[in-house]
């Protein structure tokens, strides 16, 4: 059987069926959300990895190494800011690369990836350095989770309950539309290029939404459909997203007015956070303008396990896919 028969996740749930922790009191979350929680001592720490590879995740011709870089980071940090961790924030950065790359390009890439670290408080302190048929550059975060009545205050994937509202922040569907016109031959200074190639992670609604008692979220990477369908899954319970409600800038609307909704539904790479909770709560904090936070749905109890896109007459729209899989 092939990778490409299975998919991403199931892969992940077999490898991780071989995976026998050997200390599961100490380990708060594992396998399967946005970043593993571990107790150390009094304190919770989480960690996260991602990878971006030439060809796969970025291609130089379009993208200046500077975002490639940057993104190495951001994406990181958005998946820090999705489980609601806090500073100290301190990265490992291992590069794979070619003996002919050139060590310009590679600086450029350490100059954008600086920035990020700078600009969100993030120290680097070690990694790896290796050759590879390409360019491949992976980032290992590690962060604290702040403590309520000694236990982690930690935004879950499998913490959703029927009746909660389920809120996005910012916009939708700006990164697969500049990824779009990025192929067109666009520039990269193309607004809808820039939400592609360099994402805001957004780590201060990530800890403020579980400084307030908010227990679920997901930062949406791979399509808000299928993100949300995640967090459905591991809490077992359905979800019905109101198409209207989605937000779109008047960007991607103006370029891609047919397909805005779509673009937004099962782009992703948006790196924005969808927070989970209990009306009261989540309404409130979208209240706050800073936020830009934007209510899109609920949870249900039926049907489990779906994610539902319903438009203005409560008819269900459909998509050809859910979001990216690594493998198909
Ligand atoms: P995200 O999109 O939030 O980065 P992924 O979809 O990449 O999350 O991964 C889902 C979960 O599977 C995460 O908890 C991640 O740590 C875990 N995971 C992914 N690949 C592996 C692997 N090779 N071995 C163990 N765990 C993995
Ligand atoms: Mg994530």
């Amino acid at each position: 059987m092939k990778l490409s028969d299975i998919g991403e996740f199931a892969l992940i749930e077999r490898l991780a069926g071989r995976i026998h922790n050997v200390a599961p009191d100490e380990v708060i979350v594992g396998i399967g959300d946005d970043a593993a929680v571990w107790r150390s001592g009094n304190e919770y720490l989480m960690a996260t990895t991602d990878t971006m590879v030439e060809g796969v995740h970025f291609s130089p011709g379009s993208a200046p190494w500077a975002d490639v870089g940057w993104k190495a980071m951001a994406t990181n940090l958005s998946d820090i800011a999705a489980m609601g961790g806090w500073p100290p924030f301190v990265a490992l950065v291992s590069l794979a690369m070619p003996p002919d790359a050139y060590i310009e390009a590679i600086a450029e890439l350490y100059e954008g990836l600086s920035a990020c670290a700078r600009q969100y408080g993030v120290s680097v302190v070690g990694g790896d350095t290796v050759r590879a048929p390409q360019v491949s550059i992976t980032v290992a975060l590690i962060a604290s989770a702040k403590t309520h009545a000694g236990k982690p205050r930690v935004l879950r994937r499998d913490m959703a309950q029927a009746g909660d509202v389920i809120a996005v922040t910012g916009t939708l569907g700006d990164s697969a539309g500049g990824l779009r016109r990025l192929k067109d031959g666009c520039a990269a200074t193309d607004s809808l290029a820039r939400r592609h190639l360099k994402p805001e992670p957004r780590i201060t609604t990530g800890t403020e939404a579980a400084q307030r008692g908010i227990l679920c979220a997901i930062d949406i990477s791979d399509g808000l459909v299928q993100d949300i369908g995640h967090i459905c899954e591991r809490s077992g319970v359905g979800a019905e997203l109101n198409a209207t409600a989605i937000p779109r800038s008047a960007d991607l609307r103006a370029a891609f007015p047919k397909e805005a909704l779509q673009l937004a539904c099962t782009g992703g790479e948006d790196y924005e956070l969808a927070l989970v909770g209990r009306p009261r709560i989540i309404e409130k904090m979208a209240a706050e303008t800073n936020h830009q936070l934007t209510v899109i749905g609920k949870i249900v109890a039926d049907p489990p396990r779906k994610v539902r896109v319903l438009n203005e007459n409560g008819v269900e729209v459909r998509f050809d896919r859910a979001g990216w899989d690594a493998f198909r």
